[in-house]
């Protein structure tokens, strides 16, 4: 009988005792909503942007209740309006062009390189022929690019870019976070991100009038002094009249469980930098897998690992899956017919408009990605590893795929 992982890919650390103990305190006093502070009180969530503005080195900081939202209040800051085309990576998340499309803009999608990272040059192409001016960079499951480069392009080209951190939050190219390239950077704070309150989302910037705007459109009412890491009340004035409120703001509860998460980040990601690297190290070597390189520049956190299977036909990428899974191992493949679970892509998403992407639908089509939680030991890592390598040759070889796939009897 054939070894199974028993380990799940699905299971978070627990929130911290001081996140819960704060936690207690705020329902303890019941001023959940963010604006509902005694006297000299400072409200959670306007602590938490305070924290999270100093962690990142940006001016400003305003937390939302989704990353989906903080995507959606950065392109309304940007004022995207309805039609216009927003550029965005062809392999990211659902989340990225539903942002877009909240707004009645287009995506426009780029093609990925087999870094999984956007291709500068069809960046260059879309843009022009689309003559978008927003680029909503999805840090897709946390590969991030030459951003020197990705700039400069942008900044010819007169792009602004707006940065999708959901799996980038802790990480940083040649030293800078990730979310401080582009004019505003968007984290996520859903449980299966780098910090967990349930859901949640973080928006921050240099930039004044991009952040007042942001802190309006949240809705803020009138209240946007009771703001810390936001601009100067003039800056609001000349705004506050304008700006809609699309509610979606964080609550105390919420910023109460992340306050304390902020100081667990740079170790957190060197703990999931040691299992991604035992993953790494466990496949090197297995013939028919290709690994994906990390730049020296790039300070990951590896919440997630790819790898691809290269020019396989799919049915021998199903069996393969199928042959993981039947002993413990879930992996995704981004290049399933029909969308499962969280992983969908670009041609599944049918309220925009289509395009041939063929390098993208290359890379997808031998993708495997798979959850690597911060419960997982450096053994269970290793393990793993042994399974999908062993599973691997079982699949490039069998003449009889129908026979991999079906679970071994045990
Ligand atoms: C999770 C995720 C988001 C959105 O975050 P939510 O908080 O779930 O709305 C955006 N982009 C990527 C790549 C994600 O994985």
């Amino acid at each position: 009988m054939s070894e199974k992982f028993k380990g799940s890919f699905t299971q978070q650390e627990p929130i911290p005792e001081a996140g819960i103990e704060a936690a207690m305190a705020v329902l303890r006093h019941g001023r959940l909503h963010r604006y509902n502070t005694v006297a000299v009180e400072v409200a959670e969530t306007a602590l938490l942007e305070e924290e999270f503005a100093a962690y990142v080195g940006a001016k400003y900081c305003v937390a939302l209740a989704s990353g989906g939202a903080a995507m959606a209040c950065a392109l309304r800051a940007c004022q995207v309006k309805p039609g216009d085309p927003v550029l965005s990576n062809a392999f990211t998340l659902a989340p990225v062009p539903g942002a877009i499309a909240s707004l009645g803009a287009r995506p426009v999608f780029v093609e990925v390189t087999k870094d999984l990272t956007i291709d500068l040059d069809h960046l260059e192409e879309q843009a022009k022929a689309s003559g978008a001016k927003v680029l909503l960079l999805s840090h897709m499951r946390g590969h991030v690019g030459d951003m020197e480069a990705l700039m400069a392009l942008c900044d010819r080209l007169g792009l602004r870019v707006i940065e999708d951190c959901a799996h980038t939050m802790g990480a940083k190219w040649k030293g800078v976070a990730s979310g401080r390239h582009g004019a505003i950077g968007c984290y996520s704070t859903q449980t299966y991100k780098h910090m967990n309150s349930g859901e949640g989302g973080l928006l921050v910037t240099d930039d004044p009038e991009l952040a007042a705007r942001a802190v309006l459109l949240s809705g803020s009412y009138m209240l946007f002094a009771r703001h810390r890491a936001a601009p100067p009340a003039e800056v609001f004035e000349a705004l506050k009249l304008d700006v809609p409120n699309v509610s979606s703001r964080m609550d105390n509860l919420r910023a109460a469980i992340l306050r304390p998460q902020i100081g667990m980040l740079d170790d957190r990601r060197a703990r999931w930098r040691a299992l991604y690297q035992g993953m790494e190290r466990g496949l090197e070597g297995v013939a028919g897998v290709q690994l994906i390189p990390r730049p020296q520049h790039e300070d990951y956190v590896g919440s997630s690992f790819q790898f691809l299977l290269p020019g396989w036909e799919p049915a021998r990428v199903a069996a393969f899956v199928a042959g993981a899974a039947a002993r413990g191992v879930e992996l995704k493949w981004f290049g399933a017919a029909d969308p499962q679970g969280f992983t969908s892509r670009y041609a599944h998403w049918r309220y925009a408009a289509p395009e041939v992407l063929p390098q993208t639908d290359r890379v997808l089509a031998g993708l495997i990605d798979m959850r690597l939680p911060l419960t997982f030991a450096a053994e269970d890592v290793v393990q793993i590893a042994r399974i999908i390598g062993q599973e691997v040759g079982v699949a490039a070889s069998a003449r009889d795929l129908a026979s991999v796939a079906a679970p071994a009897a045990d």
